[in-house]
């Protein structure tokens, strides 16, 4: 977390501009803004190629401006706010200036390392930041973190367990941490025999039993790379050492990351299983802004139980856990290969089991030539996403596929 003067007090509308409004973060964050009506006030929305959805939200929250990431949507965009007044744009540019436009928080809610440069060029512009775009961290984290620090930008986690860490820090003398855990669900697979889970189908994978996400994020809830994907995310967010990172599996989605102390005494952040409950918290903070999520009631839940991940059925943690441990470029190359080999999973060019197998086998192979150097700055690591993406589609159509 960055040092920097206290966020805006809710005297005022919040400026906010939207990253990725059209999809599964968006559409809650949409609730929350639309349920605390006063309070905020939408600058901007970019959305990735589909303009009707994008269009819907700009009049839905009233946004100034509607950027689109797909240039041929121009048109179509245009089309769809005709008469409103809102503006439009359309393209790489048109996403960064609903990134720099005068806001007080920008949320980051791109999915995929298509969301580093919007994210970043915020930054830049010092706009604070809520950060749902955990490939944003995991792709450039050094760099990234480095330039909010520069520019005095607050950096707030709006994934879950980050959130929930966040909130369970408080004030605390990050010095005095022994230990922090982020939970996992274990996805749809939790209970799942190896030869089940080798046999997933994409179905079977985007059907999550507690959360409700983009298919990106679902794929990799299943396969736990996600929680590895975190576990680099915290590193940076938090500036933790690797070692004291560590995952627990909590089926019940309950508690979302824990802290241990020096003392130790453990202090956990809960809530239902709901994005309303971390987003609100980023708008509102450091306020709190009601929504409309359920209650916890823990009664009602009776029990909540943890086990520790299981690294044979589950490999892709355990490649991730790896690349936290070797730092460098390690988790750039984790980041971009994952990616490529979850969209061939979805597209049914691989096996479910492939995704991990692939991921490792090109993290070995860049391992070996030795380029492991932490990017310098965004647009290295942005090069080295480039070159991976490349060499893990060639080794995608060597294989057949
Ligand atoms: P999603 O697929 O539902 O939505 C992605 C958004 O990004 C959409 O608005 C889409 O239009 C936009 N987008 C995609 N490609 C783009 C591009 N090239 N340029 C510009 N915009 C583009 O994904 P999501 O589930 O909302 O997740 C978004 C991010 O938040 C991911 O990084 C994910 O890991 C993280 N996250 C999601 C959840 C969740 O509950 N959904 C929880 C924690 C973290
Ligand atoms: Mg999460």
């Amino acid at each position: 977390m960055t040092a920097s003067p206290a966020s805006v007090p809710l005297a005022r509308p919040r400026r906010l501009s939207i990253l990725g409004a059209t999809g599964s973060i968006g559409q809650s964050t949409e609730a929350v803004i639309l349920g605390a009506q006063g309070v905020f006030e939408t600058v901007a929305v970019a959305g990735g190629r589909d303009a009707a959805a994008l269009a819907r939200v700009a009049r839905s929250l009233g946004a100034k401006f509607a950027a689109i990431a797909e240039p041929s949507a121009y048109g179509a965009l245009k089309g769809e706010l005709a008469g409103t007044g809102i503006k439009v744009g359309a393209g790489p540019e048109a996403l960064k200036e609903a990134a720099c436009m005068e806001a007080d928080l920008v949320i980051g809610a791109i999915a995929g390392a298509a969301g580093v440069v919007p994210t970043y060029a915020a930054v830049e512009a010092g706009r604070d930041v809520a950060l749902a775009n955990k490939e944003c961290l995991v792709c450039a984290g050094e760099p990234f973190m480095r330039k909010a620090r520069e520019k005095g930008v607050r950096i707030l986690p709006m994934d879950s367990e980050h959130n929930a860490i966040f909130q369970a820090l408080g004030g605390e003398n990050p010095k005095r941490i022994e230990k922090m855990w982020l939970t996992a669900s274990g996805g749809p697979f939790r209970s799942w025999s190896a030869e089940r889970i080798a046999a997933a189908t994409p179905e079977q994978a985007l059907a999550h039993p507690n959360w409700a996400m983009g298919p990106k994020v679902t794929v990799d809830s299943a396969s736990l790379m996600n929680k590895g994907l975190e576990l680099i995310e915290a590193l940076h967010i938090f500036g933790v050492e690797a070692h004291k990172l560590d995952v627990l599996v909590h089926p019940q989605s309950i508690v979302h990351g824990l802290v241990s102390f020096a003392d130790g005494a453990v202090t956990a952040g809960m809530a239902v299983p709901d994005m309303k409950v971390p987003i609100a918290h980023c708008l509102g903070w450091p306020d709190r802004v009601p929504t409309a999520a359920r209650r916890l009631d823990l009664a009602e839940i009776g029990s909540l139980t943890f086990e520790k991940p299981d690294f044979e059925r589950f490999p892709a943690l355990r490649v991730a856990m790896d690349a936290l441990a070797a730092g460098g470029a390690m988790p750039t190359i984790l980041n971009a290969a994952n990616e490529v080999m979850v969209a061939a999973f979805l597209d049914r060019k691989i096996t479910f089991n492939d995704i991990a197998r692939n991921v490792e086998a090109v993290c070995e192979e860049f391992e070996k030539e030795g380029a492991a150097r932490t990017p310098p700055d965004v647009e290295s690591a942005l090069a080295v996403d480039h070159i991976v993406r490349e060499r893990s589609r060639a080794r995608l159509a060597g294989l057949g596929r």
